[in-house]
């Protein structure tokens, strides 16, 4: 064999043995001998010669013919490069299945765990991020001004809850939004809209949805909704409360708000704790099924919007409707006669007003620019 060794560092070609010791190439030349491990090998081909140089020793050259490196080196750099390639597509699939481990923690992991993150998490800091929860909704979705008629509300709410197992001091209170629904806050804020007042045919109604949203506070759905639907960094800005960009985080905030959605499940168990505490509390939860299955018909409202905004928070109500009434139970009524128009009377807006008008007046927006009002005197549009 007629192999030649460039050490690199003088130009003078130095004659070599060289030979495969497993996965090592030893070099012989000069009376010392070089090792160069297979996987840091580059090999050229240049006319009949083969030039070898290792990674790990870049100015060295070994040149022998093809004739003699091709023997000597057999199948073993192709077996290398397929074992790369292997490697490859180990760390491709490898890549590939912790993706999908990324995804199926986002589908099934967070919504699995929001249960049990729900219930560990601590009171103080569900309270908190209620505090700061509430006073942004709130400058979205006013307070009705009638403070007696939100007093009788806040009683009826304190009614229900008496039984309720939760730290949590629960507060109904009726705002100002176009649009019937009720939903609860982290921390126990219960906000029900003045158009579901007016949608509820009974106290009981009023009562039984009141009593579902209770459920919620007490079962922590809210707190799992907002683990489920709100990132860790949404968490981390409620809690300390928001600083930058408020405003516009308050539109958003309140958007959400009304459409913390909760499962399937959840909305069940709601139901039927809700029906519980309305029994515990000695009153009639006949209220619960002719709510949903008018809100199911679609054909309460003139506004069907309405309606449908409803059953996007709580959907499945006409099955609902049929589980509530199987376990509903007589009672006493939520409120009396007087209690009710109380809180009938409570927002004093015109049923006429139109739902883009409402929005309109709430934010001001009209010819003179008025600021948004929280009485009913002014009226932009003349109604
Ligand atoms: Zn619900």
């Amino acid at each position: 064999m007629s192999a030649r060794f460039y050490d690199g560092r003088s130009a003078r070609a130095q004659d070599a043995r060289a030979a495969m010791d497993g996965d090592v190439l030893r070099i012989e030349a000069d009376g010392r001998e070089v090792a160069w491990p297979l996987q840091d090998l580059t090999v050229e081909i240049e006319a009949d010669q083969a030039r070898v140089s290792s990674r790990k020793d870049r100015d060295a050259r070994l040149v022998l013919p093809v004739g003699d490196w091709s023997p000597m080196i057999g199948d073993r750099l192709a077996e290398r490069a397929k074992s790369r390639r292997r490697r490859e597509w180990w760390l491709i699939g490898g890549l590939t299945a912790a993706a999908a481990g990324v995804v199926l923690f986002v589908t099934v992991g967070v919504p699995a765990l929001s249960g049990p993150v729900a219930r560990a998490t601590p009171v103080s800091m569900e309270q908190r991020m209620g505090d700061n929860f509430n006073a942004q909704v709130s400058a979205i979705f006013p307070a009705c001004e009638d403070a007696a008629g939100q007093r009788t509300l806040a009683a009826l709410g304190d009614r229900i809850a008496a039984e309720a197992d939760t730290p949590f001091d629960i507060r109904v209170r009726a705002v100002d939004a176009p649009m019937v629904n009720a939903f609860a806050l982290p921390g126990g804020y219960i906000l029900v809209t003045d158009d579901l007042i007016r949608e509820a045919k009974t106290p009981d109604e009023l009562a039984a949805v009141i009593a579902h949203e209770v459920a919620h506070v007490e079962k922590r759905h809210v707190m799992q909704s907002v683990w489920r639907n709100f990132g860790v960094g949404m968490l981390l800005d409620l809690i300390v409360g928001g600083g930058t960009g408020a405003g516009q985080q308050a539109v958003i905030l309140a958007g959400q708000a009304s459409e913390l959605s909760y499962s399937r499940s959840s909305e069940l168990e709601a139901d039927a704790r809700g029906q519980t505490l309305l029994h515990a509390g000695g009153m009639s939860s006949l209220g619960m099924a002719p709510f949903f299955e008018r809100m199911a018909a679609g054909e309460s409202h003139d506004e069907m919007s309405e309606a449908a905004e409803f059953l996007a928070t709580h959907p499945d109500s006409r099955r609902r409707a049929g589980a509530a009434r199987a376990a509903q139970r007589t009672g006493r009524s939520a409120l009396t006669a007087t209690e009710w128009s109380a809180v009938r009377g409570l927002c004093k807006v015109e049923e006429s007003e139109n739902p883009v008008d409402r929005l309109k007046r709430r934010f001001g927006i009209s010819d003179d620019a008025a600021r948004p009002d929280k009485s009913d005197q002014v009226r932009p549009d003349g109604q």
